[in-house]
């Protein structure tokens, strides 16, 4: 009993602690999952290891650490390899860093980041940005001079984070690294200056999209899944090889890296200070508040990093160069693929064994590995038996074939079909809105309206103008989810009219988002703000008709036709020409926006508990009031049940203004209301029943919480529900 009470009190704070949260959604989600997920416990039990066993603290922490420590450890003997060579070679390697970048920076950190080794944190950073801005300037600036690169900044806190199998297998726990806050704006300095220069100098390919200004992994499935589409269209089959790299990140050895630094022309004291950088880092496993001993790093992109991942593209960029396929990487992710006709998946096939072997040399040139038996291919055909394709080989090992593959967040199947990544999205998204569906009862409408709206819908959108093309039944089983979802925060009756459901959230379906997302798409394509990749797959404007137009494409395959680009330009094309000449990104997206979505009421959302859900289903024309179950066919007569209304239908004017029942608290009622009634004249029983469930527009958003406030205390005092 006492452990019941104890959890009770431990529960309301927490839902305490979650109204509090309001402007912080992630924060909001981790409390949200403590009270009602199953979140398991974080703390490590005893760890075995060979037939050692590591009990405490530190005993853990040093087991863990030099394990992550040997994870990333240099080759005993540095492979030889070939440099890229890069054209019209320039250098970089005096830099300077002004005050004004420094406090751009300062300002535009975010305070809920942990704190680093050296104990700075963000929060106090940003709030003395006018007083530090200078002395900070000077000392990234000796920095810079001296090419001495801080030891207290090349320190990582290590949390280890588990990910799943065996708890007491070291190798089932991810490292987490955190870094200086101090040392990390300064790396976010030095990466603006070389990311930049590579970007004017064109150093880094275009094939791969990972952490690129402008590119995502929806952009490159985008182009990945228009191609294949196209070669069906074109009666050709595509051949798709997902490549596994293993531990990429980790195996990058600093010699390799410094020279490819100085390839791209990184000289004189930058190069010397990333030396400087990549030497002699260390990392220290916490565990329980006990730290391991220190342990050196040789070898890896520092994890945590701001530069790590420019480096690692550096590192990597000349993977592409040479190959006769076509190349697609997302990071460290890779897929290959090409284009053949029926009968020539011979050419084909010795094509892509010759660029396997390509791959294979510079993973061995470069001290990289491939993972052959995580290697799968796919073959995407409009012919519905499974042939034979010749063999696909890396390094002597035979790649397995496969139906269905998830990349980057994707289920791709060889049928081009999209059952697979529906389900898979449709489940994750579901054990998410059954949370929801706990936290209702005790949370206010906008918290778990919140919740749907920061964690649930963006995995329901996830990549959708990649499966643009799914059929109807697919779109309206992701639809009713969000649906659902809307019936959880508002707590209206499941029979609820969608359309009005939505309207009341003032939520757009996911079918007019989609549409939304894809014509900004086109925007940004036509505009040049997305990467060039997927502007040239815009065809030509029209020449004859107005100039805002792309020819539409002709398709000869239906699944072709629905996909994203011939799809999304039609949907441009007809757009309203105010529309489509729209000289900014952000006007564009406000007039896209006020045309297709349904504006937000704030005082709707304001408000919780029984009280609010009552009103909100009389504002949904659904609920126990008995005209409103009468007009469902839920209940065979509209009447109200008290023995004075003679068969009088119980509408919602009827309760709020009129059945006799209810004559004393009503009295209260109008009094309250009449210092808003008087101002916005309403004047008949009809205005002022419509003024009680919607407030008013002349009224502000504090006014009509005030409104509310009031309705819903005469709903509670009546007692009718
Ligand atoms: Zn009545």
């Amino acid at each position: 009993m006492k452990i019941q009470m104890a959890k009770q009190s431990y529960k309301e704070n927490l839902i305490k602690r979650l109204e509090e949260q309001k402007n912080t959604p992630h924060r909001f989600w981790k409390i949200a999952k403590e009270i009602y997920g199953n979140k398991k416990k974080d703390s490590i039990p005893t760890l075995i290891d060979g037939l050692m066993q590591y009990n405490t603290p530190e005993q853990k922490a040093n087991l863990l650490g030099e394990y992550y420590a040997s994870q990333s450890k240099a080759p005993d003997i540095p492979p030889d390899h070939v440099l890229p060579h890069y054209p019209d070679l320039q250098i970089l390697g005096n830099l300077e860093v002004t005050e004004h970048e420094v406090c751009k920076l300062l300002r535009k950190l975010k305070t809920d980041k942990a704190v680093g080794p050296d104990g700075s944190t963000n929060k106090l950073l940003k709030m003395t940005v006018n007083s530090i801005t200078p002395s900070l300037t000077r000392l990234f600036n000796t920095v810079l001079q001296s090419s001495n690169y801080p030891a207290i900044w090349k320190q990582a806190n290590v949390t280890p984070i588990f990910k799943k199998g065996n708890r007491q297998d070291k190798a089932n726990y991810r490292p987490v690294s955190l870094l200086s806050n101090v040392g990390k704006i300064f790396e976010r300095l030095i990466f603006d200056k070389i990311y930049s220069f590579c970007e004017e100098r064109n150093i880094l390919t275009w094939r791969n999209s990972g952490y690129r200004k402008n590119d995502s992994t929806t952009n490159q499935l985008v182009h990945i899944v228009n191609n294949i589409y196209k070669n069906l269209d074109n009666k050709k089959e595509s051949a798709l090889i997902f490549l596994d790299q293993s531990k990429a990140f980790d195996r990058i050895y600093y010699g390799g890296l410094k020279a490819k630094l100085k390839a791209i022309g990184v000289y004189g004291p930058l190069f010397t200070l990333m030396c400087n950088y990549l030497d002699n880092r260390r990392i220290r496993v916490s565990l329980d508040g006990k730290n391991s001993k220190c342990f050196k790093t040789t070898a890896g992109v520092p994890q945590g990093s701001i530069l790590g991942p420019l480096l690692f593209l550096i590192y990597i960029n000349d993977i592409v160069d040479n190959l006769e396929s076509e190349i697609h990487l997302y990071a460290d992710d890779a897929v290959m693929m090409t284009s053949f006709k029926r009968n020539q998946e011979r050419v084909a096939f010795e094509q892509l064994n010759r660029d396997l072997e390509r791959l294979s040399q510079w993973a061995s040139d470069n001290f990289m590995m491939f993972n052959a038996t995580k290697t799968k291919y796919m073959v995407v055909s409009n012919c519905s038996q499974d042939m034979d394709y010749p063999e696909l080989r890396l390094n002597e090992t035979s790649l397995e074939k496969v139906h269905t593959y998830p990349q980057l967040g994707i289920h791709l199947n060889d049928e081009m079909n999209w059952d697979g990544h529906i389900n898979n999205t449709i489940n994750k998204a579901n054990k998410k809105l059954n949370i929801i569906w706990k936290l209702r009862q005790d949370l206010p409408r906008y918290a778990t309206e919140n919740i749907y709206l920061t964690f649930i819908r963006p995995q329901l959108e996830y990549g959708c103008l990649v499966y643009i093309s799914c059929t109807k039944t697919q779109k309206q089983r992701l639809e009713s989810l969000q649906r659902r979802a809307a019936v959880a925060c508002t707590g209206a009756f499941n029979r609820t009219n969608t359309e009005r459901l939505y309207e009341e959230l003032g939520w757009a379906s996911l079918e007019s988002r989609r549409t939304y997302y894809s014509v900004l798409q086109i925007y940004k394509m036509a505009h040049r703000l997305s990467p060039d990749y997927l502007t040239s797959l815009l065809p030509p404007r029209q020449r004859h008709r107005r100039t805002t137009d792309f020819t539409p494409i002709k398709c000869n395959t239906s699944k072709y036709q629905h996909s994203f680009i011939p799809a999304g330009i039609q949907q441009w094309n007809s757009l309203s020409v105010q529309l489509k000449t729209a000289t900014s990104i952000s006007s564009f997206k406000h007039r896209l926006k006020s045309e297709m979505f349904p504006t937000k009421v704030k005082h709707y959302s304001l408000g919780k508990g029984r009280s609010n859900i009552n009103h909100t289903r009389m504002r949904l024309g659904l609920s126990h009031l008995r005209q409103q179950l009468h007009s469902h066919h839920i209940i065979p007569s509209p009447f109200c049940l008290n023995p004075n209304c003679d068969q009088k239908p119980e509408t919602t004017q009827h309760y709020l203004l009129e059945c006799p029942k209810y004559a004393a608290e009503r009295q209260r009622l109008l009094e309250a209301l009449e210092p808003y009634t008087d101002r916005t004249g309403i004047n008949t029983l009809t205005k002022l029943t419509k003024f009680m469930l919607y407030g008013h527009i002349d009224l502000t958003t504090n006014e009509n919480q005030e409104i509310f406030r009031i309705v819903q205390h005469f709903i509670i005092i009546t007692n009718r529900f």
